[in-house]
């Protein structure tokens, strides 16, 4: 082929878009940032390259002026010169670094924006007329002859993308008619986009996934995009400049836009998709549109494309259903109920042997505790294993399950053990555990969802085929329950069941119902093993030891397990202090008492928090696209005197207020400081005396205060000071008595002791240090050989501090480790997450000052136990809303160690004869339960009555037919579908899910179409429709009297009889939407919807792990920030180093 040898020859007839065509102008534009690329690589030195060729464009000399801008050095930084006066002497050093840091930082960024700015002007001054489009498609031609290509649309292959799509969707005629030059609504559009949100959204879109890969690939092409540093620079995300007339002259305007240079490539490249059909070229700009949509900052570039996308992505999401129906339709499959056929025996893998002999396992080696806690399990007994979080009673469990197939494969016979979780997100990970220990040996398989519960599919084989099954409890409910072959399980499939956290196990919990299914169960049964970390099995019961007892024993009977396995032997004991924390030795709840201070503040915050939120509201009015952020929808909720989740809360407004560019929000800057200050101090009041509080106060406020107009509109702290500091100056906290006893008491009993006490925050630690100091207490306790000079008290802060208010350099810590090491200084304040340097070897006491997790805690609880054997701990905590649960959870734990150590001695004769007991008194509940069932069915053996609409007194079904799923009330007549029609639910993705308690679609009346009868759901397999209670009314047979209730209860009181469901009901259900067409339609939308609900439990399942995740993150930031370290928005401090993680496997 012929290849041009100058711009003017390229052959224009190969080119769907060549220069002369209107919609080249604003597509060509899209390549700006690459054409300023091409221009900044040509530059010599001294020589403004091919930015030359755009001198036409310019006034004389400003486009020199223009590049010297975007190019030139520099101006270098220069302190400011009254700043550089001050004296060393008469500022805070360390204050004169951080200012020097952050004038430092806001000269760079100006320069940088400074830099873009011209840039943009550079840019809109010549791709927005001819002759400087023409220049700049030149450039390109000589620099990049692909980019050229794709530029033009040239030689496009056959099936790639009409251009005519592309004009239709991103080019209005008219706009392009008056002004081919002017800005265009690819302009408008590439220009507000969010690339990057956009392809995060497409990636997850199975339609365009083709698509999606061309754009990937596309965007990460370092030939498309910049090269040169000074224009990547340019590109980082932050405000944007452009060029506006205003009055006749142009100015320079900031506009918020980010990440463009990715953006712009992907509606560059959106003409690269191969889309061989009209059909499939309409689904990639659906899929477009629906990513848009999907996050509010891309709303605006919607907006540009397609004014009525709301209702046309509504129309399309129809029309796709409608595809979707008819691609199926005269399909009829019918299921194959499960009739008679009972499985007694359990049913063989076919593959007996490995299912991967070359897998890599790691032998599972106990330690003595484990091992101690396995044995009933191994001895073939059903049993509740007990131990403590952190403790592995997940290996002891996998241990045991191995233990198990393997003796039964020895012994020719078939085993399978099902382990079942609480919650979804642990099948994957108990499965993942098991796979460690067994992939090459056994089949394990992992359960969540309606996986493969489509019509014609199950799941059975699957369990079939499994050694371990990890499933959630509601799941082999369903499996036991189906009357679908494909589906169905017996309890005979199983040789084992594992239950983890096994104390869920009361009322209604499907544990309880899978042991019944089991207990019921005539033929050969599975062994039980439950695992727990606390045997809290009834919140109620929780102060009342026999209660408790009673509860434990109901929980065995249930499980048909008389036996507790709990760690005893000495041997084990030990080992298990050396893995696992040590709870407490002692525990003091402190009331806080509501002092004139603490009153003062709280009152501060009630009015502040108002104030603020009035200031936030306007701003949400001035800014759509950042504010109101969902943050500061959660923060207007929230009360001030929650303050430690008012804290966190507050941080995210803070943060959200930074990234706001206005000068408006002045006002509601200043509020956040204040407030801040005012939170921090409200977290002293209950921890420090009043005095250090007063201080604190009086000196922040005067550094906020900077205009020196002490008690202006923001606090009036100062207007109150000498009222507040009479009452309150000498208020001390019971929390600070409670230390000062403690210590004085610690030391005249033992006077060489060494106390640690423990803090969440760096200030505190150093405040804390303080007021000891000053209170003298320590003094009495001085060596005789002490020449009270220094301190008795010292803190330490870790050494991974990196800025904020309290630092501490390595050699201040080390001196003050030094000291107490050797006996000078008795007491140090340590922040929780200290993480090396502590050696805590000769401390004998440590005080957990309302601070009760940490690593550092961990690591003394550890290691101080197995060195120094007096050693005591001892957590002092103030009683407020948020430590409340801690507390319960102590104290309920210390009842349940009261319990198990009742059972050890009682011994396990007496545990067999107390669980009968309470199995006997189960057995006499459910037989009472069933008598007074039969007394009602009996009651109302004569009452029959029609089920009404209420809208159009259409007869549904008959009463006999309602019968009962769990608490949902279902018409069990297959007739009854042809009265109703089927809509889809609209989506709540924020609802709980339960895989199979989830109504899938809408029922309508079908007559009268308004109606709306109840929802379908998809349980054991069968679709049933459930009836609302108030959309039917009642006519009696006989009489014709007609009635209406509010509940069902009341009906089942008052009207008739409902039971509960047999399997022959449901296998009535089983193909009752297979009879006529018109069914066969309802089915295929049911279909459709629980396929949605299956794709939303993944998705669900995926939303807890990334919540997890970035709850663990906003952990981290909180405890950094407690830490005193600031961290900028994007930047994460690593992870906390933990050794207990490795067995954090229970605790929800
Ligand atoms: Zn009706």
């Amino acid at each position: 082929m012929h290849e041009p040898s100058c711009y003017e020859e390229e052959d224009i007839s190969r080119q769907s878009l060549p220069f002369g065509s209107p919609y080249f102008p604003a597509y060509f534009r899209l390549l700006k940032w690459k054409i300023l690329d091409v221009c900044v690589s040509t530059m010599k030195f001294k020589d403004i390259g091919d930015f030359a060729l755009f001198e036409d464009c310019f006034p004389p000399g400003k486009l020199e002026e223009v590049v010297k801008k975007i190019t030139g050095e520099a101006e270098p930084f220069t302190q400011d010169p009254e700043f550089k006066k001050l004296k060393e002497t008469e500022v805070d050093p360390k204050f004169k670094r951080h200012a020097e840091t952050y004038l430092k930082l806001r000269h760079d960024h100006k320069t940088k924006v400074e830099r873009r700015r011209f840039a943009e002007y550079f840019l809109n001054k010549i791709l927005f007329n001819e002759q400087g489009l023409r220049i700049a498609d030149k450039l390109i031609w000589q620099h990049s002859r692909q980019v050229y290509g794709t530029a033009h649309w040239k030689d496009l292959p056959k099936d790639w993308m009409t251009t005519d799509t592309y004009k239709k969707k991103f080019y209005d005629e008219e706009e392009l008619e008056r002004d081919p030059y002017g800005m265009q609504r690819l302009d408008r559009v590439a220009g507000s986009a969010r690339g990057m949100l956009i392809m995060k959204h497409l990636e997850s879109d199975h339609l365009v996934r083709k698509e999606y890969d061309v754009l990937k690939k596309e965007v990460s092409d370092p030939e498309n995009l910049c090269q040169t540093e000074l224009v990547r620079n340019l590109l980082d995300e932050g405000p944007l400049w452009e060029l506006k007339m205003e009055e006749g002259e142009e100015i320079i305007r900031k506009a918020d836009k980010w990440n463009v240079h990715k953006t712009l490539v992907i509606f560059f490249y959106i003409t690269g998709f191969r889309a061989k059909s009209e059909k499939e070229q309409e689904e990639w700009f659906y899929c477009l549109m629906d990513a848009m949509k999907n996050d509010p900052t891309n709303r605006a570039a919607l907006h540009f494309l397609n004014k009525n996308y709301a209702e046309e992505l509504d129309e399309r999401q129809k029309e796709r259903n409608r595809r979707r129906l008819q691609e199926f339709k005269g399909l009829k499959v019918d299921e194959k109920g499960v009739g008679n056929t009972i499985v007694t025996n359990i049913r063989p893998q076919k593959n007996e042997t490995a299912y991967n002999p070359d897998a890599d396992e790691t032998n599972l080696v106990l330690r003595v505790y484990q091992e101690e806690l396995v044995q009933p399990a191994l001895e073939g007994k059903n049993c509740v294993i007990v131990g403590p979080t952190g403790c592995g009673k997940t290996e002891v469990a996998i241990y045991a399950a191995l233990n198990h197939l393997r003796e039964r494969q020895a012994a020719g016979q078939t085993g399978r053990v099902a382990m079942l979780v609480p919650k979804i997100p642990l099948v994957t990970q108990q499965k993942e555990r098991f796979l460690q220990y067994c992939r090459g040996s056994f089949t394990v398989n992992g359960f969540f969802g309606s996986e493969k519960s489509d019509s014609g599919e199950g799941r059975k084989d699957d369990v079939i085929e499994s050694h371990i099954v990890v499933m959630t409890p509601q799941i082999l409910i369903n499996m036991l329950q189906s009357v679908r072959v494909n589906e169905r399980l017996y309890v005979a499939d199983f040789s084992m069941m594992i239950f983890d956290e096994v104390h869920k196990a009361t009322g209604n919990h499907p544990y309880v119902i899978i042991n019944q299914i089991v207990q019921e169960w005539e033929h050969d049964k599975p062994q039980i093993i439950g695992l727990t970390a606390s045997l809290n099995v009834s919140s109620t019961a929780q102060k009342d030891l026999s209660q408790m007892l009673f509860s434990i024993h109901t929980m065995l009977a249930l499980l048909n397990a008389p036996y507790l396995s709990t760690i005893k032997l000495q041997a084990s004991i030990d080992e298990l202090n050396k893995h696992v924390s040590k709870p407490d030795d002692s525990v003091e709840v402190c009331q806080p008492t509501a002092t004139a201070l603490r009153n003062y503040i709280e009152t501060y915050l009630g009015t502040a928090h108002i104030k603020l939120c009035h200031e936030l509201e306007s701003l949400s009015k001035l800014r759509h696209n950042c504010f109101p952020s969902n943050s500061y929808r959660r923060f207007k909720k929230l009360s001030p005197k929650f303050y430690e989740i008012y804290e966190s809360n507050l941080q995210n407004i803070n943060q959200d207020l930074k990234k706001l560019n206005t000068a408006e929000k002045t006002i509601a800057v200043t509020w956040m400081k204040y407030i801040r200050l005012y939170v921090e101090a409200r977290g002293m009041v209950d921890l420090m005396p009043a005095r250090l509080v007063f201080e604190f106060m009086e000196a922040r406020i005067r550094e906020l205060d900077t205009g020196h107009k002490l008690g202006d509109q923001f606090s009036d702290f100062f207007k109150k000071y000498s009222g507040l500091e009479a009452n309150a100056k000498s208020d001390e906290p019971m929390i600070v008595t409670k230390l000062k006893d403690t210590l004085i008491t610690q030391f005249k009993v033992t006077p060489d002791s060494r106390v640690i006490i423990f803090v969440t925050q760096r200030a505190t630690a150093q405040r804390i240090s303080d007021f000891l100091n000053k209170s003298h207490i320590m003094d009495q306790f001085r060596d005789p050989d002490d020449d009270g000079y220094d301190e008795m008290v010292g803190f330490v802060l870790g050494t991974n501090n990196q800025g904020g208010a309290v630092q501490q350099s390595q050699q201040e810590q080390q001196k003050v480790l030094s000291r107490f090491n050797n006996g000078k200084m008795k007491v140090i304040v340590a922040t929780s997450v200290v993480e090396e340097g502590l050696d805590v070897t000769s401390c004998n006491l440590i005080i957990k000052y309302n601070c009760s997790s940490g690593s550092a805690i961990q690591l003394v609880q550890r290691r101080g136990r197995a060195r120094a054997k007096n050693s005591r701990s001892v957590l002092l905590a103030v009683n407020t809303k948020v430590n409340e649960d801690e507390n319960n959870a102590l104290i309920s734990e210390k009842f349940m160690r009261m319990c198990v150590k009742k059972i050890e001695e009682a011994g396990p004769k007496q545990l067999e004869i107390d669980v009968a007991a309470a199995a006997k008194k189960i057995a006499i509940e459910r037989k009472n339960e069933l008598t007074a069932q039969l007394e009602l069915r009996e009651r109302f053996a004569n009452s029959l009555y029609k089920l009404n609409c209420v809208g159009c007194s259409t007869t549904f079904c008959m009463s006999s037919d309602i019968k009962k799923v769990y608490s949902n009330y279902m018409a069990f007549d297959p007739a009854a579908w042809q009265f109703f029609t089927v809509e889809s639910k609209k989506k709540k993705p924020n609802s709980y899910l339960s895989e199979d308690t989830q109504p899938l679609s809408i029922l309508k009346c079908a007559k009268c179409v308004t109606t709306v009868i109840g929802k379908a759901y998809k349980m054991r397999g069968v679709y049933l429709p459930q009836i609302d209670v108030k959309s039917v009314f009642f006519v009696e047979e006989n009489s014709s009297e007609s009635k209406t209730a509010k509940k069902w209860s009341s009906v089942e009181q008052e009207l008739f009889y409902v039971g509960e469901a047999t399997q022959d009901n449901f296998e009535d259900m089983l193909n009752a939407l297979s009879n006529n067409e018109c069914n066969m339609d309802k089915k295929r939308l049911l279909d459709l919807d629980s396929k949605q609900h299956i794709r939303d439990i993944e998705l669900k399942k995926y939303r807890i792990r990334n919540e997890e995740q970035e709850k663990a993150k906003a952990e981290r930031m909180k405890k950094a920030e407690q830490e005193g370290v600031e961290f900028e928005e994007g930047e994460e401090p690593e992870p906390e180093r933990e050794g207990a993680t490795a067995f954090s496997e229970d605790e929800s």
